[in-house]
């Protein structure tokens, strides 16, 4: 699976990681322990990385939950972009449709 663009930290940080901070990809496993049995967790792919394998355990719902607590305020300000710039679109439409009309008049006129 390759990374995506997403702003991720590495395993322990906040959200989704996308490398392990020994730069190897992190995967998702599945936990078997008997207090969390098939919840889904990040580690990094090489079982060797104790720094890993013996911190605490990156939850997939815990991640994907931060990735979402983190791109919701991201969200209202790009939208709040997005009316700023179809306003600007508008002013500009208009100028070029004034422009338009000055043309007409004065080709007619010559
Ligand atoms: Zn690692």
């Amino acid at each position: 699976m390759s990374s995506s663009s997403i702003t991720s930290g590495g395993v322990g940080e906040r959200g989704v990681p996308s490398k392990c901070a020994c730069g190897l990809d992190v995967k998702i496993f599945t936990s078997k322990t008997q207090e969390n049995p098939g919840r889904p967790f990040f580690r990094c792919v090489s079982k060797r990385d104790v720094n890993t394998w013996t911190s605490k355990r990156d939850w997939v719902e815990d991640a994907v939950f931060e990735e979402v607590q983190d791109a919701l305020p991201r969200l209202s300000i790009i939208a709040n972009e997005i009316s700023k710039i179809k306003a600007e679109v508008n002013e500009i439409d208009a100028m070029a449709r004034k422009s338009e009309d000055l043309y007409v008049r004065l080709s007619k006129r010559a």
